[in-house]
């Protein structure tokens, strides 16, 4: 069972529930569970782990591919076939050049190429990094290099880093609605939508619950913050029949635990009860 964590937008405590559920499942249900961290941009979820032990990192390469001048004959052909616009041919001053920025490393141009003028080399993407943390199967860290833009082909490598198959997964997804959200949640037996009762909380909602509903992705609702903000989430959701998994107060202390890596060692009991009832609801999916 492969459960996301997943919100329109940062700063709504997607972390926070993803780092709780992990210990609560293994709390009140027992299971073997795994956190991966797949907000390869900005991994911190081992940040709440502060005793964790690492225990393996290794880095993770993509293929880019370069054209070879000499053989090419500026036919276009790979450019016509990147679906990224990155590959720039000019046959009137023999120009040819992919830029590996905008590379997604799909393979499609080497294959398009009947010259044999394409060769790739391996890109360092980033890391991924295994933690033992105390709790079920540890904690799977992907990190992207500083200045990459390309997650996807991260999250992909972070995941083939979950060896057994029978484990049970939540997935921090990366914050929106683009690729690495799409990469992370592709797989997922469902997803938990976490957002804050604001109008931006609506808003990015909105633009989620569209993408899980185009993906077909079951998918349940927890509003963090509640006691703050408006109505809009709560009409909204109830006129979609967004299943409510629960409601995490707003708390002062419980924010202030969040920003000193404290949250599993300060659990205020609303919350934990909070959780409690969010994790009976998820018995059901959780076997
Ligand atoms: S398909 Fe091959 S030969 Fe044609 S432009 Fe691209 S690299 Fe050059
Ligand atoms: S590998 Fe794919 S994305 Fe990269 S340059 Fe070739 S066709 Fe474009």
């Amino acid at each position: 069972m492969r459960i996301a964590i997943a919100s329109g937008k940062g700063g709504t405590g997607k972390t926070t529930v993803a780092v709780n559920l992990y210990y609560f499942i293994e709390k009140y249900l027992g299971k073997d569970v795994m956190l991966v961290d797949c907000d390869v941009e900005e991994p911190n979820d081992a940040l709440f782990f502060k005793d964790a032990e690492l225990t393996l990192r290794k880095q993770s390469y993509r293929k880019v591919p370069f054209i070879d001048t000499e053989k090419c004959t500026f036919c276009k052909k790979c450019s016509d076939w990147c679906e990224f616009n990155a590959i720039v041919i000019s046959p009137g001053i023999k120009f040819a050049e992919i830029y590996s920025d905008l590379c997604h490393s799909c393979g499609a141009c080497t294959a398009a190429c009947k010259y044999n003028a394409i060769a790739e080399y391996d890109e360092l993407q980033g890391s991924i990094t295994t933690f033992e943390t105390g709790i079920g199967k540890g904690l799977l860290e992907g990190r992207l290099k500083i200045g990459s833009a390309m997650q996807t082909g991260l999250i992909k490598d972070l995941k083939k880093e979950i060896k057994n198959a029978n484990l049970h997964v939540i997935y921090d997804a990366p914050p929106g609605t683009s690729c690495p959200v799409v990469e992370t949640i592709s797989d997922a037996d469902y997803v938990i939508l976490v957002t804050e009762p604001t109008p931006f909380g609506l808003h990015d909602l909105k633009i989620t619950v569209d993408l899980l509903e185009d993906m077909k992705i079951p998918f349940g609702l927890i509003i963090n913050k509640s006691g703050l903000g408006n109505n809009g989430v709560y009409n909204f959701s109830k006129s979609r029949n967004i299943e409510l998994l629960g409601e995490i107060p707003f708390s002062k202390d419980y924010a202030s635990s969040y920003a000193s890596g404290d949250i599993l060692k300060e659990i205020p009991l609303s919350v934990e009860r909070t959780y409690f009832e969010i994790i009976s609801k998820l018995k059901s999916i959780i076997r």
